[in-house]
């Protein structure tokens, strides 16, 4: 089918079953145009958690469907392709979080949401790169197991510095393929352009930004700034909603590397299967989707 032809045929589909798309700002750009919604996964969480539509695809990778479904259970929740998971949230499993817990029994478990239904049901709180810090400063706990991205939870630390954070080791692929000796390099070809990156980067490619936030951050940043020129951080993605906020700034990638294979699985043939078929569907233990709500909530209420 043509694109054209393709995209006529999604809109029908979404009329007829009453369903809308959830798009992650890191999705291929004609994905992210058929959708109903962009954004980061606070803003697809807050959106589904809203939403009136039966039927909600989540273009994304498989925790952020699973976090839709938690968070709307009696809706039906279909994903494009199944095999588009998280590296990053496949680096802890529950059974590690709750080892975890033995060792440090008076510390909060903040996850990154990240990860897998499983281990939010073992969480206390869920956080998301837009709110992590404003969640851990909202616990009592002077203790917080942070897990699983180790760049975000160190993030975290130098900001909550009253806190004793213990971080789990885990890094995201994609964000881990920028260096910092790439991010100066592109400051000296580009020296008026401010560095906005996001906080999965490493430490010393943080320590060389002037903004440092989740993706809707970074978009809001450059939409606001009176600067016109930007090195941006993050995957390749949000240059597509940047462009479109930002029509007349400078952007440039910080790398051309940051491409998160698993987020461009999703195509939009695949998002018309899924529609037509109703499959492949998130389907979670409601035991699961009980205590993992309980953390998503909890992340929910923490005020702005
Ligand atoms: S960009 Fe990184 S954190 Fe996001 S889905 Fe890809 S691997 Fe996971």
């Amino acid at each position: 089918m043509e694109q054209t032809d393709l995209v006529r045929a999604i809109e029908e589909l979404k009329r007829t079953s009453k369903a809308v798309i959830l798009a992650h700002n890191y999705q291929r750009p004609e994905v992210q145009d058929i959708a109903d919604f962009v954004g980061d996964s606070l803003a697809m969480a807050q959106y589904a958690a809203a939403s009136e539509a039966n039927v909600i695809l989540v273009a994304g990778v498989r925790f952020m469907a699973e976090t839709v479904k938690i968070l709307a259970p009696q809706k039906l929740v279909l994903v494009p392709d199944l095999n588009a998971g998280c590296p990053l949230a496949d680096t802890i499993t529950a059974e590690q979080v709750l080892k975890l817990k033995e060792v440090h029994p008076r510390a909060a478990v903040v996850s990154y949401v990240n990860t897998s239904a499983e281990v939010k049901a073992v969480s206390d709180i869920c956080c998301t790169s837009s709110n992590a810090v404003r969640v851990v400063r909202s616990l009592p706990h002077q203790g917080i197991i942070f897990v699983p991205d180790r760049n975000l939870g160190a993030f975290v630390e130098r900001r909550v510095p009253e806190k004793k954070v213990f971080i789990w080791d885990g890094f995201c692929p994609t964000h881990h393929l920028v260096s910092a000796e790439e991010v100066a390099q592109m400051k000296g070809l580009h020296p008026r352009a401010e560095v906005v990156v996001h906080p999965e980067c490493v430490p010393e490619v943080q320590a060389l930004a002037d903004f440092i936030g989740s993706t809707s951050q970074i978009i809001g940043h450059i939409a606001d700034s009176e600067k016109d020129e930007f090195i941006v951080g993050t995957e390749e993605g949000v240059m597509h909603a940047l462009r479109k906020v930002a029509p007349n700034k400078q952007l440039y990638l910080a790398s051309p590397k940051m491409v998160c294979p698993n987020m461009k699985k999703n195509t939009l043939e695949k998002v018309y299967a899924a529609l037509l078929s109703r499959q492949p569907q998130i389907d979670l233990p409601g035991e699961i989707i009980d205590r993992a709500r309980r953390a998503l909530r909890a992340m929910l209420e923490v005020k702005p």
